[in-house]
């Protein structure tokens, strides 16, 4: 836009160079005349804010007659009038009206016909003498109806302009107004002249010129009379009007009319033979036309200065406008932005809120997960501890009985009825392992053991398996393999009867043999049979969770599902890996590798040890006093047969909870403690940790040796023991050489537990920390 307004003053700037050759003085005088029609403007402007009506008609009549009279702008001066016009409408009833409306229709008529609209220019002249004799502007009217006249005689209705000119001139008469007669003389010469009847013409002409004349017209009519005779061949009056003419144009300045006698005189001049007067009038019509031209020229930068100046103004409102348009633009874009802003903020708020609820549930589901774990967990503790301990009485009383005489027939029944509880207890433990696995607190020990020596003890424990079978088991080792490695003896035990036991229990003729190999790192152990084979559509699945072979077949062989899933988290855990090769009907490979690092350990391997031994290692603790926090009956029936079998010199001293455990321990001194857990009144955890302090509050006795006898094997159950100052513990259901070899330790008797052999699980436990 500013470009546009830029451009538009570069061309005006050019059109305004290019009049170098206009005076200043026109061009002062005309920008004069403009300045008054500017103030002329600003005060119509003014009227119109304070709704000052009558000013702002009266100001616009003076605008319309000034721009056309004196600038000659002839169409603002036609715009302004029809403004007005609709002005007056508005207004018909003032003093202003009647006063102004006349006026304004004469002259929008005279604009009219000067544009040779004859016919509009006629209804507004009506108009405006309508109007005009109604408010008595009687002088007025008759000077219009003059006009009219012409105007009908440029329609060429000769009788209505001859009607109007009589009638002009008997009102003038009546009126004895001789002004007035003179100049409906005028017209009528005009009217005569228009019609060529030039003697009718040149009489009203001659009349027009009487004494009354006003000098403007005087000149004009001088000037028409020349005309007049100049046609009718006479030169020399011509002559005498013509020069009347420019005499009276002279006196008053009047330069158009003086241009007009010098063009008639220069040719009157010529057909009277006086040439050097011709050519005085020439010349002096020539100058002229270029003072018009100066004068015209003045006019017109005038009015491009004011096109300019209004060009300008309206640019200015166009820009101002669009400065709005743009203001309001922003402002849109504001609120659309804030808009979307807000949005924005209440869709995140709404999804802060929904995340929140999603996060507040999650925490709920974890809590949830949490405490069904925890009632898991606490459910297979509960379980366990609730077999374990009839287990332990079953067990227990089988041995004791088997200690007894009986006849070969009762003796196989024993055998059998221990069989049975020794495999109730795999599967038991199985689960338990299960949950520590799946709770991640099933610990890997790393103690220098003697694996050959665990594979024969293995093999020596299946032999009688593989012989009721009628198979043959082998084990095969190569010479070389170090004698002592880094390793979990207990959790190899537990592999080793997992895969040979299996191998056996599906293999019905031939063979089981168990090989070790060894690498520079890596020892494998490979459990051979060749027995029913594996479906191969089994293999890829047969280490997952309650796996078993599929088909009727295998519905023959018992089992849980449990043992391979074990026995490969096993071997994971020692970041080991398990895998199997197998052919339905030849036979399978379950294979092992484990990482290989030697150990230094010297002492040589233990065998298996026998009662008689664990007989021997008791009766070398000297103990004299077992003080028995048990509460159950059938195990205290249990462990005072086993104790009464392994350490008959001791006194044995039994407590039915833990209060009653306190109170005799302060009272008598003993040489081990067995804490049975879970009693009424005080459990065993309260009742070592009220042990401990009688210890240190400095009563006579030394550091006695407690041993937890507990049928809670979880992890967490058997940290507390050793949390709460207990030395070790004994699983319930017992091995005679777990309640011995325990004892034994506990009261640091050596050399009983070698590595390498599967030593007893609480002290294992304690070796590892
Ligand atoms: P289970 O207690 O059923 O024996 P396991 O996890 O030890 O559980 O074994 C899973 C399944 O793998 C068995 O039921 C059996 O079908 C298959 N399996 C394991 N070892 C052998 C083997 N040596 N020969 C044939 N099938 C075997």
């Amino acid at each position: 836009m500013k470009l546009h307004l830029l451009a538009l003053i570069i061309l005006l700037g050019g059109t305004l160079a290019a009049q170098d050759d206009v005076s200043n003085e026109d061009q002062s005088a005309y920008e004069m005349k403009l300045g008054k029609a500017d103030a002329l403007r600003d005060e119509i402007g003014q009227a119109r804010a304070s709704g000052d009506v009558e000013r702002e008609i009266t100001r616009s009549m003076e605008l319309v007659f000034y721009l056309m009279n004196d600038l000659g702008d002839r169409v603002e001066s036609y715009e302004r009038a029809l403004a007005l016009e609709d002005l007056l409408d508005q207004h018909r009833d003032t003093e202003v009206y009647q006063r102004i409306a006349p006026r304004l229709y004469f002259e929008l008529g005279y604009f009219l016909q000067d544009q040779n609209d004859f016919a509009s220019g006629r209804d507004y002249m009506i108009r405006a003498i309508e109007l005009g004799e109604e408010y008595g502007m009687d002088r007025k009217t008759m000077d219009w109806r003059l006009h009219l006249s012409a105007v009908y005689m440029n329609l060429d209705n000769r009788d209505a302009s001859l009607e109007l000119l009589d009638r002009v001139a008997a009102q003038a008469a009546l009126l004895n107004d001789p002004v007035a007669v003179e100049r409906a003389h005028e017209f009528r010469m005009c009217f005569h002249l228009h019609y060529d009847e030039l003697d009718e013409a040149r009489t009203y002409g001659l009349l027009s010129l009487g004494e009354y004349n006003p000098s403007n017209q005087l000149a004009f009519r001088n000037g028409i009379l020349s005309e007049i005779y100049y046609k009718l061949g006479q030169n020399d009056s011509a002559a005498v009007f013509a020069e009347r003419a420019l005499e009276i144009s002279v006196e008053n300045g009047w330069i158009r009319e003086e241009q007009e006698a010098h063009k008639h005189l220069r040719i009157i001049y010529k057909n009277l033979g006086d040439f050097e007067r011709s050519v005085y009038h020439h010349e002096r019509y020539d100058e002229l036309q270029s003072e018009l031209r100066s004068f015209e020229t003045a006019r017109a930068i005038g009015l491009a200065n004011a096109q300019k100046v209004e060009t300008e103004r309206k640019l200015q409102e166009e820009l101002a406008s669009q400065q709005l348009a743009s203001q309001r633009f922003i402002i849109l874009l504001i609120a659309i932005g804030l808009a979307v802003l807000i949005c924005v903020v209440i869709y995140i708020a709404n999804r802060l809120q929904v995340i929140r609820n999603q996060k507040a549930e999650i925490e709920r589901e974890k809590l949830r997960a949490e405490r069904s774990e925890r009632a898991k967990e606490q459910f297979l503790a509960n379980m366990s501890h609730e077999i374990r301990t009839p287990m332990n009485a079953i067990s227990g009383m089988i041995s004791s009985l088997l200690r007894r005489e009986h006849s070969d027939e009762q003796r196989v029944f024993l055998r059998a009825m221990k069989q049975s509880a020794a495999n109730l207890l795999v599967i038991l433990n199985d689960i338990l392992d299960m949950s520590k696995l799946s709770y991640g607190s099933l610990d890997i020990t790393s103690v220098p053991v003697n694996l050959a020596g665990v594979c024969h003890h293995v093999v020596s424990l299946l032999q009688q398996k593989a012989r009721e079978k009628g198979i043959s088991l082998s084990f095969q080792a190569p010479e070389d393999f170090p004698e002592f490695i880094m390793g979990d003896p207990v959790r190899m035990n537990q592999i080793l009867i997992n895969l040979i036991g299996n191998a056996i229990k599906f293999t019905e003729e031939g063979q089981v043999a168990l090989t070790l190999d060894w690498s520079k790192d890596t020892y494998t152990l490979k459990v051979r049979d060749t027995g029913v084979g594996i479906a191969p559509e089994t293999l890829p699945v047969i280490f997952e969770q309650f796996r078993q072979g599929e088909g009727p077949v295998d519905k023959r062989y018992a089992g849980t599902g449990l043992g391979l899933a074990i026995t490969r988290q096993l071997v994971e855990l020692q970041q080991g890996k398990i895998w199997v090769e197998s052919e339905p009907g030849q036979g399978s490979t379950f294979s092992i590798a484990l990482p290989l690092i030697p150990a230094s350990q010297t002492t040589g391997p233990d065998s298996t040890i026998s009662e008689e031994r664990l007989k021997e290692i008791s009766s070398q603790l000297g103990i004299r006093s077992i003080l028995i926090a048990e509460d159950n009956a059938l195990n205290k029936m249990v462990i005072e047969d086993d104790l009464g079998w392994f350490f008959p010199d001791a006194g044995l001293v039994f407590a039915e909870s833990g209060k009653e455990a306190i109170a005799l321990f302060d009272r008598h001194s003993f040489d081990v403690v067995l804490m049975d857990i879970q009693m009424p009144e005080m459990n065993g955890y309260e009742a070592t940790r009220a042990i401990r302090q009688l210890e240190s509050a400095g009563s006579a006795h030394r550091r006695t040796p407690v041993i937890a006898m507990t049928a809670s094997l979880l992890k967490d159950q058997l940290d507390k023991c050793f949390e709460v100052g207990m030395d070790a513990y004994i699983p319930k259901p017992y091995t005679p050489r777990e309640l011995v070899i325990t004892i034994a330790e506990a009261r640091g008797f050596s050399g009983v537990a070698r590595p390498g052999q599967s030593s007893v699980p609480g002290m294992a436990r304690k070796q590892s920390e």
